[in-house]
């Protein structure tokens, strides 16, 4: 048997469940490199916007119209350390921008078209093929990573997460309307997990850990534990 050159650890969950949080304690505790393939949506959805392309304005079903919007879109990651990711639209660093609930709601509806993703997948594979990583997503242990050698599935009850959401946007001076959060939540949860194309589910082999009552510590405490296990020769 060829053992894999490197190890992936896939976190795949609903929004708001912590997978950020503790992908990149995971990366940093093991020396790994950190992915957060929703950026990779997240990016597309903001170059939609700055080519002036309202939501009503994209017609989701129309290829040409998805083909010119990917053809125009180079997508590249950079890292300032293992954790940090960066991440570039035509060279230009929007890492930053990309955090709004307009695009957040964007990247979900515009994730769900087939080709998309397919276009996406070779850019998080390739992120796997040169070094450790712990990938966070919503099909890392389904579809983009399916020999990942630790796959998790992290979640919490919905208010929780909105609550959480709402704690780092305030944090981070964002203003929110309270309602719509647990709104964009609920509709991210349901249009990620029926989408016709690798929807959110829990992959074969998953962990499901619930952080509903853990503190980050201790759901990190948790990931580590199971790794550690995972990681034992069978006896
Ligand atoms: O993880 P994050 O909230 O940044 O992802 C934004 C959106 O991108 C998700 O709601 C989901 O629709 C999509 N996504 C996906 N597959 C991934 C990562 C993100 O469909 N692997």
């Amino acid at each position: 048997m060829t053992m894999p050159k490197y190890v992936a650890i896939a976190i795949d969950g609903p929004a708001g469940a912590g997978k950020t949080t503790q992908a990149k304690l995971l990366a940093k505790a093991l020396g790994y490199t950190y992915v957060d393939t929703g950026a990779l949506y997240r990016t597309l959805a903001l170059h939609k916007v700055l080519a002036g392309q309202s939501d009503a304005c994209l017609n989701y079903d129309s290829f040409p119209v998805v083909e010119e919007l990917l053809d125009t879109a180079q997508i590249t990651f950079g890292y300032n350390g293992q954790t940090d990711q960066r991440v570039y639209l035509n060279g230009r660093d929007v890492t930053n921008e990309i955090r709004t609930p307009e695009i957040s709601a964007m990247a979900s509806r515009l994730s769900a078209i087939p080709a998309v993703r397919a276009h996406l997948l070779d850019m998080q594979r390739n992120e796997a093929l040169s070094g450790n990583v712990v990938m966070e997503g919503r099909d890392i242990g389904t579809v983009v990573l399916p020999d990942a050698q630790h796959k998790f599935y992290l979640t919490a009850d919905p208010l929780i997460r909105a609550y959480r959401r709402g704690k780092e946007m305030r944090e981070a001076e964002q203003t929110f309307d309270p309602v719509d959060l647990v709104k964009g939540i609920m509709e991210r949860d349901y249009n990620d997990s029926h989408r016709e194309t690798a929807p959110l589910k829990i992959a074969k082999g998953a962990c499901v850990v619930d952080c509903s009552e853990l503190t980050i510590k201790e759901t990190t405490r948790t990931l580590l534990a199971i790794i550690a296990l995972n990681n034992q020769p069978e006896a």
